[in-house]
């Protein structure tokens, strides 16, 4: 039988590149296409390095459509994963337009294309930044959506719109959102993982900068919320369980087991850790200091939300599966690589 092939846009990013290393260990061929506008040529190297793998790679903007067309007329893939997005919540409300073109006509582009050339199956990188500040924890699918706070968080609401309108029209068509709660650590191997360019705006690479003496010291954005400690709460999820949700989905269409058309998943691991949690056990785990001092909140940070991820656990046969333990030894691992400490 020919393997199924998938192209992946933004396959040489931080959660586009371990998803191709679980798709090629899967046994699907993977195109990578990206613009390396935030990422490197380096991590298709190290994928390609990972899978033994020669995977073809485009450097390729999928807001620009005929280039795109030409990937779409020169490989026979079946389904996509579209990671290709700008992601950095605060530059979105310094500079809207560039979101809303780059993440919103990428997308259009995507399921125009697809829908032109008769390409099935997609799967769409959305956020847990669609429920805003939930009621109720944990969300499930059903949780409404909250009106979005930043560029960024309308761009992932827009486009689940969009796919949801498109398959409507197009019921030839297959589509599942992969709503992702906070994705963190890296590949075993350490070969691949987050780079964040100049200062880390997330957690965990800004934790693992700091204990490797890159920053001086970490702030931890406020301890008087009204959370156990104090400090707000998110669901960690481990991307390599993160990426082996998209083969989970992509298997889902490709072997007709959806239900709809359109379908939506949470991709998390059920577990609410508080920021200092996190800080503390990221020490204890890898016997390292992490200097930090508590500093006012963070303009838009939610006080706390974590996944329901009992649809994505019976339907996709999917299950976060790394303990927390394990995925901050795993981001320390990769940052010693990048530093070359021992
Ligand atoms: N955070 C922090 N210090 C930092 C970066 C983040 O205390 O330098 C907190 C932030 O306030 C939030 C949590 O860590 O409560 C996760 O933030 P991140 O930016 O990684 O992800 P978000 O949940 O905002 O998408």
């Amino acid at each position: 039988m020919k393997k199924q092939c998938v192209l992946v846009s933004g396959g040489a990013g931080y959660i586009g590149s371990h998803t191709t290393v679980e798709l090629i260990e899967a046994g699907y061929d993977v195109v990578i296409v990206d613009n390396l506008s935030n990422s490197e040529i380096g991590a298709v190297e190290s994928v390609r390095r990972i899978t033994g793998v020669d995977i073809p790679f485009e450097q390729v903007d999928c807001c620009d459509r005929e280039a795109f067309r030409k990937v779409f007329e020169k490989y026979e893939f079946d389904s996509v994963i579209h990671f290709a997005a700008s992601k950095a919540v605060g530059e979105s409300v310094q500079k809207p337009l560039l979101y809303y073109g780059n993440n919103l006509t990428s997308f259009m582009n995507v399921v125009g294309l697809m829908h032109e050339f008769g390409r099935q199956n997609v799967v769409f990188s959305s956020s847990c930044t669609v429920y805003g500040e939930p009621d109720k924890q944990p969300v499930t699918e059903q949780t409404p959506r909250k009106p979005a706070t930043s560029p960024y968080g309308n761009t992932k609401q827009t486009c689940e719109d969009i796919l949801r309108d498109t398959l409507k029209a197009y019921p030839e068509m297959k589509g599942i959102a992969l709503r992702y709660f906070n994705p963190i650590g890296a590949h075993p191997s350490a070969q691949i993982g987050e780079l964040p360019r100049g200062v880390p705006q997330n957690l965990v690479p800004y934790v693992t900068q700091t204990a490797a003496g890159l920053r001086e010291c970490l702030s931890i954005f406020g301890d008087d919320y009204p959370t156990p400690d104090g400090s707000c709460i998110r669901d960690y999820i481990d991307v390599t369980d993160l990426a082996k949700a998209h083969v989970a989905a992509i298997g889902r269409m490709v072997g007709d087991k959806n239900k709809e058309n359109y379908e939506i998943f949470n991709i998390g691991t059920g577990r609410g850790v508080s920021v200092l949690e996190l800080v503390n056990k990221f020490e204890e785990v890898n016997g390292v200091k992490v200097n930090h001092k508590i500093a006012p909140r963070r303009e838009g940070d939610i006080i706390a939300i974590w996944a329901d991820p009992s649809l994505a656990n019976n339907e996709l046969g999917w299950k976060a599966e790394r303990t927390l333990d394990e995925t901050l030894k795993s981001a320390w691992e990769w940052e010693k690589h990048l530093r070359g400490i021992k």
